[in-house]
Protein backbone atom coordinates (compact mmCIF):
# COMPACT_ATOMS: atom_id res chain seq x y z
CA UNK A 1 0.00 0.00 0.00
CA UNK A 2 0.92 3.29 -0.68
CA UNK A 3 0.13 5.98 1.95
CA UNK A 4 -0.35 10.03 0.90
CA UNK A 5 2.02 11.94 3.95
CA UNK A 6 1.09 15.15 1.79
CA UNK A 7 -2.42 15.21 3.13
CA UNK A 8 -1.98 12.67 6.24
CA UNK A 9 -0.38 15.07 8.02
CA UNK A 10 -3.70 16.70 8.29
CA UNK A 11 -5.54 14.24 10.36
CA UNK A 12 -6.83 12.25 7.66
CA UNK A 13 -6.04 8.94 6.73
CA UNK A 14 -5.21 8.90 2.81
CA UNK A 15 -3.91 5.78 1.32
CA UNK A 16 -4.02 3.80 -2.33
CA UNK A 17 -3.61 -0.43 -2.12
CA UNK A 18 -1.29 -1.60 -4.51
CA UNK A 19 -0.69 -5.56 -6.04
CA UNK A 20 0.97 -6.83 -2.91
CA UNK A 21 -2.73 -5.96 -1.44
CA UNK A 22 -5.08 -7.86 -3.63
CA UNK A 23 -7.68 -7.18 -6.23
CA UNK A 24 -9.46 -4.50 -4.26
CA UNK A 25 -12.43 -4.00 -6.89
CA UNK A 26 -16.00 -2.78 -6.12
CA UNK A 27 -17.19 -6.47 -7.10
CA UNK A 28 -14.60 -8.51 -5.54
CA UNK A 29 -15.18 -10.62 -1.95
CA UNK A 30 -13.94 -8.67 0.35
CA UNK A 31 -11.47 -11.31 1.24
CA UNK A 32 -9.72 -10.71 -2.33
CA UNK A 33 -7.90 -7.98 -0.45
CA UNK A 34 -10.38 -5.19 0.40
CA UNK A 35 -10.77 -6.47 3.90
CA UNK A 36 -6.89 -6.80 5.18
CA UNK A 37 -6.73 -3.60 3.44
CA UNK A 38 -8.94 -2.29 5.35
CA UNK A 39 -7.72 -3.67 8.29
CA UNK A 40 -3.98 -2.56 8.46
CA UNK A 41 -5.80 1.18 7.86
CA UNK A 42 -8.03 0.70 10.85
CA UNK A 43 -11.06 1.18 8.81
CA UNK A 44 -14.22 -1.28 9.62
CA UNK A 45 -15.65 -2.65 6.27
CA UNK A 46 -18.88 -1.28 7.22
CA UNK A 47 -17.38 2.56 6.99
CA UNK A 48 -15.91 2.10 3.34
CA UNK A 49 -18.43 3.39 0.95
CA UNK A 50 -17.31 2.97 -2.55
CA UNK A 51 -20.08 4.34 -5.48
CA UNK A 52 -20.52 2.92 -8.76
CA UNK A 53 -18.04 4.49 -10.86
CA UNK A 54 -19.67 5.63 -14.65
CA UNK A 55 -16.73 7.96 -15.89
CA UNK A 56 -19.12 10.56 -15.49
CA UNK A 57 -18.88 14.12 -13.70
CA UNK A 58 -21.29 13.22 -10.71
CA UNK A 59 -20.40 14.25 -7.07
CA UNK A 60 -22.40 12.55 -4.07
CA UNK A 61 -22.63 14.44 -1.18
CA UNK A 62 -23.07 13.39 2.50
CA UNK A 63 -24.31 16.00 4.23
CA UNK A 64 -22.83 17.15 8.10
CA UNK A 65 -26.05 16.16 9.70
CA UNK A 66 -24.65 12.68 8.28
CA UNK A 67 -26.24 10.61 11.18
CA UNK A 68 -29.64 11.49 9.71
CA UNK A 69 -28.99 10.66 6.02
CA UNK A 70 -26.74 7.21 7.21
CA UNK A 71 -29.70 5.40 6.08
CA UNK A 72 -28.94 5.98 2.79
CA UNK A 73 -25.21 6.03 2.44
CA UNK A 74 -24.51 2.41 3.89
CA UNK A 75 -22.03 0.91 1.46
CA UNK A 76 -23.31 -0.22 -1.84
CA UNK A 77 -26.19 1.92 -1.59
CA UNK A 78 -24.21 5.32 -3.21
CA UNK A 79 -25.18 4.18 -6.42
CA UNK A 80 -23.93 6.15 -9.19
CA UNK A 81 -20.90 8.66 -9.26
CA UNK A 82 -17.76 9.48 -9.89
CA UNK A 83 -17.28 11.63 -6.52
CA UNK A 84 -18.09 11.65 -2.76
CA UNK A 85 -17.65 14.05 -0.25
CA UNK A 86 -17.89 14.31 3.03
CA UNK A 87 -17.39 16.00 6.26
CA UNK A 88 -18.45 13.05 8.76
CA UNK A 89 -15.07 11.87 10.74
CA UNK A 90 -15.07 8.03 10.52
CA UNK A 91 -16.06 6.83 6.84
CA UNK A 92 -14.07 6.05 4.35
CA UNK A 93 -14.46 7.60 0.89
CA UNK A 94 -13.16 5.24 -1.73
CA UNK A 95 -12.23 4.55 -5.32
CA UNK A 96 -11.49 2.11 -7.14
CA UNK A 97 -8.74 2.37 -10.15
CA UNK A 98 -6.75 0.69 -12.35
CA UNK A 99 -5.07 3.59 -14.56
CA UNK A 100 -7.41 5.87 -14.09
CA UNK A 101 -6.25 8.68 -11.47
CA UNK A 102 -7.67 8.85 -8.23
CA UNK A 103 -7.73 12.70 -6.70
CA UNK A 104 -8.36 13.24 -3.07
CA UNK A 105 -8.91 16.42 -1.28
CA UNK A 106 -8.75 17.64 1.93
CA UNK A 107 -10.21 20.79 3.15
CA UNK A 108 -8.57 22.14 6.19
CA UNK A 109 -10.83 24.41 7.55
CA UNK A 110 -14.00 23.86 7.81
CA UNK A 111 -12.93 19.90 7.46
CA UNK A 112 -14.13 17.90 4.32
CA UNK A 113 -13.04 15.48 2.42
CA UNK A 114 -13.85 14.29 -1.31
CA UNK A 115 -12.25 11.62 -3.45
CA UNK A 116 -13.18 11.56 -6.92
CA UNK A 117 -12.49 8.88 -9.72
CA UNK A 118 -11.19 10.63 -12.95
CA UNK A 119 -10.47 8.72 -15.68
CA UNK A 120 -9.98 10.40 -19.16
CA UNK A 121 -13.97 10.79 -19.47
CA UNK A 122 -14.45 11.95 -16.14
CA UNK A 123 -11.46 14.34 -16.26
CA UNK A 124 -13.14 15.52 -19.60
CA UNK A 125 -16.31 16.23 -17.94
CA UNK A 126 -14.85 18.23 -15.31
CA UNK A 127 -14.94 15.60 -12.27
CA UNK A 128 -11.78 17.08 -10.45
CA UNK A 129 -13.22 20.65 -10.41
CA UNK A 130 -16.87 19.25 -9.62
CA UNK A 131 -15.78 17.48 -6.77
CA UNK A 132 -13.99 20.65 -5.53
CA UNK A 133 -16.67 23.20 -6.52
CA UNK A 134 -19.02 20.67 -4.37
CA UNK A 135 -17.03 21.22 -0.93
CA UNK A 136 -17.03 24.69 -1.56
CA UNK A 137 -20.77 25.15 -2.05
CA UNK A 138 -22.37 22.59 0.43
CA UNK A 139 -19.32 22.46 2.87
CA UNK A 140 -18.37 26.46 2.90
CA UNK A 141 -14.61 25.08 2.20
CA UNK A 142 -12.32 27.96 0.25
CA UNK A 143 -9.92 26.81 -2.62
CA UNK A 144 -6.82 28.23 -1.09
CA UNK A 145 -7.46 25.93 2.44
CA UNK A 146 -7.47 22.73 0.03
CA UNK A 147 -4.93 20.02 -0.38
CA UNK A 148 -4.81 17.59 -3.12
CA UNK A 149 -3.29 14.54 -4.52
CA UNK A 150 -3.03 13.10 -7.40
CA UNK A 151 -2.84 9.35 -7.14
CA UNK A 152 -1.00 6.69 -9.30
CA UNK A 153 -2.57 6.30 -12.66
CA UNK A 154 -1.74 5.95 -16.20
CA UNK A 155 1.24 8.35 -16.49
CA UNK A 156 2.15 11.29 -18.76
CA UNK A 157 4.87 8.48 -20.15
CA UNK A 158 2.69 5.66 -21.36
CA UNK A 159 -0.70 6.74 -21.86
CA UNK A 160 -1.36 6.43 -25.25
CA UNK A 161 -4.23 7.13 -27.28
CA UNK A 162 -5.88 7.16 -30.88
CA UNK A 163 -5.17 10.73 -32.98
CA UNK A 164 -8.26 11.14 -32.82
CA UNK A 165 -8.82 11.64 -29.03
CA UNK A 166 -5.15 13.22 -28.36
CA UNK A 167 -6.71 16.04 -30.69
CA UNK A 168 -10.42 16.13 -29.24
CA UNK A 169 -8.46 16.38 -25.90
CA UNK A 170 -6.37 19.27 -27.04
CA UNK A 171 -9.23 21.06 -28.28
CA UNK A 172 -10.47 20.88 -24.94
CA UNK A 173 -7.83 22.50 -23.74
CA UNK A 174 -5.91 19.95 -21.91
CA UNK A 175 -2.62 18.91 -22.05
CA UNK A 176 -1.38 16.21 -24.51
CA UNK A 177 1.99 15.27 -25.89
CA UNK A 178 1.71 13.98 -29.52
CA UNK A 179 -0.76 11.26 -29.25
CA UNK A 180 0.52 10.83 -25.39
CA UNK A 181 -2.24 12.36 -22.55
CA UNK A 182 -1.42 13.63 -19.48
CA UNK A 183 -3.88 13.25 -17.56
CA UNK A 184 -1.81 14.27 -13.88
CA UNK A 185 -0.87 17.63 -15.26
CA UNK A 186 -4.79 18.01 -16.45
CA UNK A 187 -6.40 17.28 -13.17
CA UNK A 188 -3.68 19.48 -11.50
CA UNK A 189 -4.60 22.04 -13.75
CA UNK A 190 -8.46 21.86 -13.11
CA UNK A 191 -7.49 22.54 -9.73
CA UNK A 192 -5.15 25.39 -9.67
CA UNK A 193 -7.61 26.76 -12.07
CA UNK A 194 -10.19 26.49 -9.79
CA UNK A 195 -7.84 28.74 -7.26
CA UNK A 196 -6.19 25.73 -5.18
CA UNK A 197 -2.72 26.94 -5.30
CA UNK A 198 -0.16 24.94 -7.10
CA UNK A 199 1.91 23.79 -4.40
CA UNK A 200 -0.83 21.82 -2.54
CA UNK A 201 -1.67 19.85 -5.57
CA UNK A 202 0.79 16.88 -4.96
CA UNK A 203 1.39 14.37 -8.03
CA UNK A 204 2.56 11.42 -6.70
CA UNK A 205 4.62 10.23 -9.78
CA UNK A 206 3.81 6.43 -9.83
CA UNK A 207 2.79 5.39 -13.34
CA UNK A 208 0.18 2.42 -12.96
CA UNK A 209 1.41 1.05 -16.74
CA UNK A 210 4.75 1.03 -16.14
CA UNK A 211 5.92 0.65 -12.41
CA UNK A 212 4.86 -2.75 -12.00
CA UNK A 213 3.34 -2.16 -8.69
CA UNK A 214 -0.68 -1.47 -9.45
CA UNK A 215 -3.13 -3.31 -11.02
CA UNK A 216 -2.98 -1.79 -14.29
CA UNK A 217 -5.65 -2.53 -16.95
CA UNK A 218 -4.01 -1.57 -19.82
CA UNK A 219 -1.53 -3.57 -19.03
CA UNK A 220 -3.59 -6.41 -17.20
CA UNK A 221 -6.29 -6.93 -19.11
CA UNK A 222 -8.07 -7.73 -15.81
CA UNK A 223 -10.42 -6.54 -13.64
CA UNK A 224 -8.68 -5.96 -10.68
CA UNK A 225 -8.23 -2.57 -9.46
CA UNK A 226 -6.60 -0.48 -6.78
CA UNK A 227 -8.15 1.14 -3.89
CA UNK A 228 -7.79 4.71 -2.94
CA UNK A 229 -9.23 6.23 -0.10
CA UNK A 230 -9.79 9.02 2.61
CA UNK A 231 -11.10 9.40 6.10
CA UNK A 232 -11.33 12.03 8.22
CA UNK A 233 -10.13 11.05 11.16
CA UNK A 234 -12.24 10.73 14.01
CA UNK A 235 -11.24 13.23 17.06
CA UNK A 236 -8.41 15.24 14.62
ZN1 LIG B 1 4.50 4.99 -17.50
Amino acid sequence: MLHFPELEQFGVIAAMSDKTDGDCSREAPAEAGRSSFLAQLGIGEDKLILPKQIHGNCVHVAWPSWPKEEQRWTPGSVGEADALAAAAPGWALGVTVADCVPVLLVSLEPRAIAVVHAGREGTRQHITSNALATLVERFGAVPAGINAVIGPSAGPCCYEVSVALADSFAAGGFPVRGRFLDLWAANQLELVRAGVPAEQVHVSGHCTICSGRFHSFRTDKTGARNLALISLRVGS
